[in-house]
């Protein structure tokens, strides 16, 4: 199977003709090769973009709602191929790319219609005035994204930026085509305005970087690393483009003394190892009160040793692989650099040799590791696997000391059955997004994104529609 580009709406191979192998990571078989693209590529989907601009932006916002609805309906019709594609593509598990990756990508869609439908239009009355804010399109936008939740986090970005009048080029993964490439044949199937959406595929430093440098393009949302998100920064602030950055974390789930201790230990394993621990989110730093710390634990780790890690294919798997062999190799150096550092492997700690179809796979087992130091550079630096240290706490202020005590501010979870008690403990974490009794439990109108290296803006409901749009006030005088 060849992944080509999808420029003025139709699939084209890349200028060079070169292509990169694409890799299912639970098997290590080529699933595809993929448009390694340039900046001549990039070029072409510029000028795509720039012919369909004022086209898009001049339809009546009721009209691009529509055209949300058509996308939606359509990605809808192919749920179950979303689903297993991206099972294929990232080595998830089937259940979870059902209920989180095409179940999302399906929603952003509906969300941002049903939340654009009505859009009141903002006044702010003088006395003798009276300001009229509008939200103009800003043109041609860059969207670029990361592999953990690939059609996922692009549709989240897409579904804004068409709405409020944008046209796009966007960029997935090298690591995960597929679903982008999914969402173009379902766009040919609506005959969806052709040079709206494109996309383009191929390395970061090539085709990400072209983007980011283009002068035409004069808005970056980009989601991946914080090491990236410093080289989008440098090259796009200088442009004066208009950037929004979701980047790194080292999130804390927070255990206080009170907390109803089964379902702390359930919530604990599962923001720990959602995804195999690849999800920016993911509380992979547990912070426990030494008053309940042994009771905790003997239900957190039988909650880690019943999760199934396994052939991502199976409905009852849990857990599947990693991304790739390359990034089992960073995390098993992770969890080596643990023991150096001074850590316990009480749970997991390898590499997990499955049967065929999987003896190839990237399989890591959920590891827990104990007695680290909350400064430890294991406990500090982002893993992105299923490795989570656990440490000791005495009271909440020193809960909310270790907590605070890494470069990222992206989430947290605090467990308590005192409510106020847990919301006084959020409110003194440095983080943009935190949950009391739950994790990852998302309203699409809500501000998400990260304070500190987690990120610099912020994404869903109206911000994504600020983001995605010049405001102009119009004061007018009225007597
Ligand atoms: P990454 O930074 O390596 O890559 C992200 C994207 O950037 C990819 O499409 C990649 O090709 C592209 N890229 C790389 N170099 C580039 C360059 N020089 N110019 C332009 N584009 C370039 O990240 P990843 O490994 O794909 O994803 C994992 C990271 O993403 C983790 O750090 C995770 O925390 C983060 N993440 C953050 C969020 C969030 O919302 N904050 C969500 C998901 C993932």
């Amino acid at each position: 199977m060849q992944i080509n580009n999808f420029i003025e709406g139709k699939f084209v191979p890349p200028l060079d003709g070169n292509y990169l192998d694409n890799y299912n990571p639970a098997t290590g078989t080529i699933t595809s090769r993929i448009a390694n693209s340039t900046r001549k590529d990039v070029e072409l989907a510029v000028q795509a973009a720039q012919n369909s601009r004022h086209y898009w932006a001049d339809l009546p916002r009721h009209e691009r709602v529509d055209w949300l609805r058509k996308i939606a309906r359509a990605l809808e019709s192919r749920k179950d191929e979303i689903a297993s594609i991206e099972s294929m593509d990232t080595g998830k598990p089937i259940n979870l790319a059902q209920r989180v990756d095409a179940a999302r990508s399906i929603s952003n869609f509906e969300f941002f219609a049903d939340h654009t439908e009505n859009l009141p239009d903002l006044e702010f009355k003088m006395a003798d005035a009276t300001n009229y804010v509008i939200r103009k399109p800003i043109g041609i936008v860059g969207l670029i994204t990361p592999w953990n939740l690939p059609l996922y986090l692009l549709t989240w970005k897409i579904a804004p930026a068409l709405v409020m009048g944008n046209t796009i080029v966007a960029k997935p993964s090298e690591l995960t085509p597929l679903t982008a490439n999914l969402l173009c044949e379902v766009l040919v199937s609506i005959k969806f305005p052709p040079g709206v959406i494109n996309i383009v595929h191929g390395l970061g430093p090539g085709a990400g970087q072209a983007i980011l440098e283009h002068p035409d393009i004069k808005a970056i949302s980009f989601t991946g690393g914080t090491s990236t998100g410093k080289i989008v920064a440098k090259t796009a602030a200088p442009m004066f483009k208009k950037l929004s950055l979701e980047l790194g974390g080292k999130n804390a789930t927070i255990i206080l003394d009170d907390a109803d201790l089964p379902s702390a230990a359930q919530g604990a394993a599962r923001a720990a190892f959602t995804n195999s621990g690849q999800v920016c989110l993911c509380g992979s730093r547990i912070l426990v009160d030494t008053k309940i710390y042994d009771e905790f634990m003997s239900l957190f780790i039988n909650e880690v040793a019943a999760m199934k890690v396994g052939n991502p294919t199976e409905q009852d798997t849990d857990i599947g692989s990693v991304i790739s062999l390359e990034h089992m190799e960073k995390v098993l150096s992770y969890i080596e650099l643990a023991k150096q550092e001074g850590g316990k492997i009480v749970s997991g700690g390898k590499r997990l040799n499955l049967p065929e179809p999987n003896s190839n796979g990237a399989f890591i087992a959920p590891t827990v590791v104990t007695k680290l130091s909350i400064d430890s550079r294991c406990a500090t630096e982002e893993i992105f696997g299923p490795v989570a240290s656990v440490h000791q706490f005495t009271g909440d202020d020193e809960a909310v000391k270790m907590a605070n005590k890494t470069e990222y501010g992206l989430a947290g979870s605090i467990w308590t059955s005192d409510l106020t008690r847990g919301r006084s403990v959020a409110k003194r974490v440095e983080s943009g997004i935190l949950w009391v009794n739950t994790w990852l439990h998302r309203d699409l109108r809500t501000p998400f994104g990260g304070l500190k290296n987690s990120g610099v803006g912020r994404e869903g409901g109206d911000w994504s529609l600020d983001f995605f749009s010049d405001l102009t006030n119009i004061c007018v005088k009225e007597d």
